[in-house]
């Protein structure tokens, strides 16, 4: 049996990573690692958060045809390997993908059986609380990904569910019954 595909959308600070760490933990999924042209932040390793790789690369990549689906988030481009995601469907294995709302569409568009999940924080305060106590991004950075995150909910009804993560565990245990639902169906 095939795997299904997921995505997982967020605004950043809302504890994306989190809850996909959780589920992934937890054997229900594996999660894609992106290519970036961002800069690795602190503690990030190549192959483990993202695959880092220079603009003129990732452009090759992206006429190559080789991702599912790219997108430029916050002036860095992303993009999700097509191949890998390929390969671990055909495995049986279901895949999870962290990644934006652009992103979200395209992968819609390619496999409109892709379960669309969006985390949302429980209200703009708590999400600016979030990121400042992050403290990896500057005051200019973090203003701008606060703009975005407006952005990103205004899109929230284009998911098929909606996640709010005003509790770890609840937002986790919500994760763990929609994908498990979806693949067993
Ligand atoms: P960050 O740089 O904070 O890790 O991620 C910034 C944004 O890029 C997040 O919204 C994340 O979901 C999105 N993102 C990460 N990887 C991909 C990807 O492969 N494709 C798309 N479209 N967005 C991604």
């Amino acid at each position: 049996m095939l795997g299904r595909l997921f995505i997982l959308s967020a605004p950043s600070g809302t504890g994306k990573t989190t809850v996909s760490r959780r589920i992934q933990a937890e054997g229900l999924v594996r999660v894609s690692v992106s290519h970036t042209t961002r800069p690795p932040r602190p503690g990030e390793e190549n192959g483990r958060e993202y695959f880092f790789v220079e603009r003129d690369e990732f452009a090759r990549m992206r006429d190559a045809n080789l991702f599912l689906e790219s997108a430029e988030v916050y002036g860095n481009l992303y993009g999700t390997s097509a191949e890998w995601v390929r390969e671990q469907l055909a495995q049986g294995r279901n895949v999870l993908l962290e990644i934006d709302s652009e992103g979200a569409r395209q992968v819609k568009s390619a496999a409109p059986d892709a379960v669309s999940i969006f985390l949302c924080p429980p209200s703009a305060e708590a999400l600016r609380q979030r990121l400042e106590k992050r403290g990896q991004d500057s005051p200019e950075v973090v203003a701008r990904r606060l703009a975005a995150a407006q952005d990103e909910m205004a899109r929230e009804n284009e998911y098929d569910c909606v996640i709010i993560n005003d509790n770890l565990e609840k937002a986790v245990a919500e994760a763990r019954d929609i994908i498990s639902r979806a693949a067993a169906a």
